[in-house]
């Protein structure tokens, strides 16, 4: 069997939604937005006081921009919450029987999912990455105590995909599902897909041959570019990444494009300052903050922890949602350096380019008030400094959009393992 060389994603899920106008969605937020603030005051308990400790009443609330009078509702402090009020702190705004199952995830963390079909709005995501309804998909998210699995199970199952919930592990008997169902969309991590083809290789298969995958949703981890080139040449492979979080669902989702995650039509996204909560400009990196306007469990100012920064620039697929670059990691990694958040793994990225550097590590420090940014780098032997130093300015100047001062340091300044982002600002 050959894989099918056909364009599967063309065209929208809900056109209604994914191409409004900016005008529309504006309106459209806001409608949602005051219904769901009245009906978290009404109902949830942990909800009202955050209202009221801020000083607020529901009708205070009408537009996305008031959103940003009432705190940051940190993820990280859910499982505080949840323990001292079980199971879900104060948040759940419907009566427990409204909720059809309970998950864990590490923290611990208990999350609720409504008895709607798709209710955490993933089939448009799926939809997006080419998967159509008749289509048979492996899920390989584990289905027991994490909610991955049934996530994206119950998005597919709107869409009319045939499930085969496989779970996690057993790689040897999932290679043999892929070929002997001719499975044709794969769900769960870039890691395990690479996984499932090398054990398919080992296994004596032709990849393109002996099975019928053709679409694949990754999410969980920001998949390398590479790979996703080298699975679309070898395997005639189309993959796209899915941001979804086990407390809400559905965050952003790739198109045919893949130029970035569209966000998801149905929420507010805002990039923050993780420290004042204050909404920063398009381009800038920052927390994702999200609210949802799910009547049962409503998280309204949701602070994921994620590291992003959105572009508004148009797509060519037609949807006119904003999109999230990528996810750089985690807020409580950064170090704010000349007023922009910078994550380490973006470091990682300024780098990546350029074999010839060995060791590199940042450095922060203050100059009277200024910060000033250091770039370390150790180089291969006989490298010439320049035109690599003036590459990796401007490379530094493109990603952090921060200009630093590079230094060429010996072999062996760099201790092995030491932090990416060393900050000596002193303010005392
Ligand atoms: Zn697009």
């Amino acid at each position: 069997m050959v894989a099918e060389a056909i364009d599967r994603s063309a065209g929208l899920y809900d056109p209604e939604l994914e191409a409004m106008s900016a005008d529309r969605r504006r309106a459209y937020h806001a409608e949602r937005l005051r219904a769901a603030v009245k009906h978290a005051y009404d109902h949830s308990p942990h909800f009202r006081r955050r209202i009221e400790d801020a000083d607020l009443n529901p009708v205070a609330i009408t537009q996305v921009h008031d959103l940003a009078r009432l705190p940051v509702l940190k993820k990280s402090t859910l499982p505080q919450l949840q323990k001292q009020a079980p199971p879900f702190g104060g948040l759940l705004a419907a009566p427990l029987s409204e909720v059809s199952r309970i998950y864990q995830s590490p923290g611990p963390l208990h999350e609720p999912e409504g008895r709607e079909p798709d209710y955490w709005r993933m089939a448009r995501a799926f939809y997006a990455g080419g998967f159509r309804a008749g289509d048979l998909v492996q899920v390989t998210f584990a289905y027991h105590l994490s909610p991955g699995g049934w996530i994206c199970d119950g998005g597919l199952r709107a869409l009319g995909c045939v499930i085969v919930p496989a779970g996690v592990g057993n790689t040897e008997l999932q290679v043999e599902l892929l070929r002997d169902l001719r499975i044709a969309g794969y769900v769960g991590t870039a890691a395990f897909l690479s996984t499932l083809i090398t054990k398919a290789e080992e296994m004596g298969w032709d990849v393109v041959k002996d099975l019928c995958l053709r679409v694949a949703s990754v999410s969980g981890a920001m998949m390398a570019e590479s790979m996703r080139q080298m699975m679309a040449d070898r395997y005639r492979l189309m993959i796209r990444q899915i941001y979804a979080i086990g407390d809400l669902g559905l965050v952003g989702y790739e198109c045919q494009k893949a130029s970035g995650m569209h966000i998801a039509d149905d929420l507010i996204l805002q990039i923050v300052d993780p420290r004042s909560g204050r909404e920063l400009a398009v381009g800038e990196p920052g927390e994702v903050v999200v609210t949802v306007f799910d009547p049962l469990y409503p998280l309204i100012r949701f602070g994921t922890g994620d590291l992003s920064a959105v572009t508004t620039d148009p797509c060519g697929c037609g949807r006119t949602s904003a999109r999230l670059t990528r996810i750089m990691g985690r807020v409580d990694e950064v170090t704010k350096i000349k007023g922009m958040f910078v994550h380490p793994r973006q470091v990682d990225e300024v780098v990546a380019a350029f074999s010839e550097v060995l060791r590199y590590q940042v450095i922060v420090r203050l100059k009277g008030h200024d910060d000033q940014m250091a770039f370390l780098i150790e180089l291969a032997s006989g490298v010439e400094p320049e035109p690599l130093l003036t590459k990796l300015r401007d490379k530094t100047k493109d990603l952090l959009q921060i200009t630093a001062n590079i230094e060429v340091v010996p072999p062996g300044t760099i201790a092995e393992g030491a932090k990416k982002i060393l900050d000596e600002r002193r303010w005392d």
